[in-house]
């Protein structure tokens, strides 16, 4: 395939809540293959421009493409199912087993769907069984295999959160959003989240969005770095280079 199809190129996204300008005309691309970290203060506007590129929370203006594919104002499950996959900053888990939860991210997959499983039509307990497989692989691949018929409820809140990236990543998606992935997690659950992060990007050679406030582990792990403040883009480089800029400092230091 053409790497540059899968180029995530969003422009002058603006979005509005009330009188508050969440998002004011922000440019940002992800690189085919790359690791891009969006980050900044509190209430900077990152949960909401997730929101947009996922279908969740159209924008006012601007524009959203990824690759050829104009995504802007298509719902969040015909985003899902052209290749951009999503976890959330808290934690939306279904009740049910790990399995059953990494299925419901096969389904965005499946050309079948809910009502013919529903009513179990010729061909569908096959696809049903690759889908499953396919399932496990990936559980194996986030270290979840030996949790695979685990009732998410008894899980770690390290485990849960990567039964959210898993279940992404049955979407089998080209380009993956993380909001915060390793919010809430001590050192060794971090450490263990970045390392898969790094794996999954070279194994399966799809892009990542992350946002993250763990710095040290954006200098880990991103390409290029992403800096919102008051919903405007203020900085966008390497991150050594972000790291310095005096306008980051500035924002980040509140002054
Ligand atoms: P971040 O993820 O960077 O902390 P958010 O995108 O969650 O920031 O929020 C950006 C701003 O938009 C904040 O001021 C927040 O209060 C506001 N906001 C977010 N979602 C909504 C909403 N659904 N309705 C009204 N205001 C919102
Ligand atoms: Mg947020």
């Amino acid at each position: 395939t053409d790497a540059g199809a899968e180029r995530l190129v969003a422009r002058a996204v603006t979005v509005r809540f009330a009188g508050l300008l969440a998002l004011d005309g922000v440019d940002l691309t992800v690189e085919p293959g790359s690791v891009h970290a969006l980050i900044g203060p509190n209430g900077a506007g990152k949960s909401t421009f997730f929101n947009v590129l996922s279908g969740v929370c159209p924008p006012d203006s601007g524009t959203v493409r990824f690759g050829e594919k104009e995504l802007t104002g298509r719902p969040p499950h015909r985003i899902a199912a052209l290749g951009v996959a999503r976890t959330f900053q808290n934690i939306v888990l279904t009740r049910g087993t790990v399995a059953e939860n990494l299925m419901l991210g096969r389904h965005v997959l499946t050309r079948a769907g809910f009502t013919a499983t529903a009513l179990g039509l010729p061909g569908v307990a096959r696809e049903q069984r690759i889908h499953r497989e396919r399932a496990r692989e990936i559980a194996d691949f986030v270290d979840l295999g030996r949790l695979f018929h685990t009732p998410v409820d008894l899980l770690s809140y390290g485990d849960r959160k990567r039964v959210e990236l898993a279940r992404a990543l049955c979407m089998e998606p080209r380009l993956l959003l993380l909001d915060e992935p390793v919010a809430g997690m001590n050192t060794a659950e971090r450490q263990r989240m970045a390392a898969t992060i790094a794996e999954v990007r070279a194994a399966l050679g799809l892009s990542v969005l992350v946002v993250e406030h763990d710095m040290g582990l954006i200098m880990r792990i991103a390409d290029e770095v992403t800096v919102l403040d008051f919903g405007r883009r203020i900085a966008c480089g390497t991150p050594r280079r972000v790291q310095r800029d005096p306008e980051v400092i500035r924002a980040y230091l509140g002054a």
